[in-house]
């Protein structure tokens, strides 16, 4: 049987991976630069979570949630204290989609209505509601068709108060990535943000802080919201959460109800995921990942920005985007050719920097020279082409 083609891959098998290295099956070694796509947080097979993960497998692996799994309570509390939302719910699930999906539902069910504000080049995964919410026409099948999501402009604050104007009292939910991840890293400004939560507010929509790509600590605040000093009413997560281990989640603020609906889930928060999300969240405290990620992404874009030859550099901690120009567009490739790995892109002018937050400032440093020698030597060969 062969395999279902899915995206564009890295011509590339990797067999072996420890922190931010990676190795192929000829062992040859590679810098991973994308964490695996945002899901890498701690570095890859990090000691403590193989052990946390090892250890829990010996006791149980999975039981449904129609029992007591004290392991799910252990994780609420711990991501309440990091995260600061200690007066929240948590609902377990086992990706990113999946979180969304169910967000989109709940706030559907708390307010009853059915219209879903999102944003342009948002990315919020691929099952109906998730994918409906998503703006790529490719990965939409004429079954996710619905006329319920509206699209607007990102960081556009006249029209999103234009749109509620007219349509508020409609809207369940507006959702939003605080930094747009598959989008090529476009950060929320922090007032577009606040006007999102007042208009919510004023409206009674529910506020989806979708922080699957940009949360759990990558771009140096726990959520990428917190910059804007705003609390969302549901933040969903994934990816980073179990750093290679699925599992995802959604964070409900008290005033949230499912009123008539029920969630549910077989897999969602099964003893493994737990045990993967809390091995995170205990290294995050431990090494002081959220202020390692602000400060060596800090660094890294600094240092970026002194790069003579890309533009447009963004980003907030360990979540960074830059634009490469025409006459060296084949940057990635060569890069790749250097041996540093970096997520596919729909845009192939945008790098996107996703390495997981504890990337060292040594594996920084390796990073920005080759780039720099890279885009000499391109630029060079194209003086000499002319
Ligand atoms: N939201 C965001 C912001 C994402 O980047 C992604 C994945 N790229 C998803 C949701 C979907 O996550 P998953 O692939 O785990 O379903």
């Amino acid at each position: 049987m062969k395999l279902f083609d899915v995206y564009p891959l890295n011509d590339i098998t990797i067999t072996k991976a420890q922190g931010s290295y990676v190795w192929d099956e000829n062992g040859a070694q590679y810098l991973d630069m994308y964490g695996g796509h945002a899901v890498i947080s701690i570095g890859h097979t990090h000691p403590h979570w193989v052990k946390r993960i090892e250890d829990q497998l010996h006791k149980i692996a999975f039981y449904s949630n129609s029992v007591h799994i004290p392991i799910q309570k252990e994780l609420a509390e711990k991501l309440g204290k990091i995260s600061g939302k200690e007066d929240y719910q948590l609902f377990l699930v086992n990706s990113g989609a999946e979180a969304n999906e169910n967000a989109l539902k709940l706030a559907s069910f708390h307010t009853g209505r059915k219209k879903i504000v999102a944003f342009e080049k948002a990315f919020h995964g691929r099952t109906s509601l998730a994918v409906a919410a998503t703006d790529n026409p490719k990965i939409v099948a004429p079954v996710n068709e619905t006329d319920n999501v509206d699209f607007l402009p990102f960081n556009d604050e006249a029209a999103l108060k234009t749109y509620f104007q007219k349509n508020g009292t409609s809207v369940a939910a507006v959702i939003i990535e605080g930094i747009q991840g598959v989008g090529g890293i476009n950060v929320a400004t922090e007032s577009f943000l606040q006007l999102i939560r007042s208009l919510c507010d004023e409206y009674g929509a529910v506020y989806i802080a979708d922080s699957v790509q940009c949360g759990y600590g990558r771009s140096g605040k726990f959520f990428s919201h917190d910059y804007a000093g705003v609390n969302a009413d549901i933040y969903t997560m994934a990816k980073g959460m179990g750093n290679g281990f699925p599992v995802g989640g959604i964070l409900i603020a008290p005033h949230i109800k499912a009123k008539h609906g029920i969630l549910g889930t077989t897999f969602g928060g099964n003893h493994l995921a737990c045990a993967a999300a809390l091995a995170v969240l205990e290294v995050i405290e431990e090494e002081k990942l959220i202020d390692v990620a602000k400060q060596r992404g800090q660094y890294l874009f600094n240092r970026l920005k002194a790069i003579d030859g890309i533009q447009n550099i963004r980003g907030r901690g360990m979540m960074i985007g830059f634009d490469v120009p025409e006459e060296i567009k084949d940057l990635r490739k060569k890069l790749f050719n250097d041996h540093f790995i970096f997520t596919g892109e729909a845009k192939p002018n945008v790098i996107r920097l996703l390495p997981a937050m504890n990337i060292s400032r040594k594996q920084v440093d390796e990073f920005l020279d080759t780039l720099k020698e890279a885009i000499a030597e391109m630029k060079a060969a194209k003086e000499v082409e002319a």
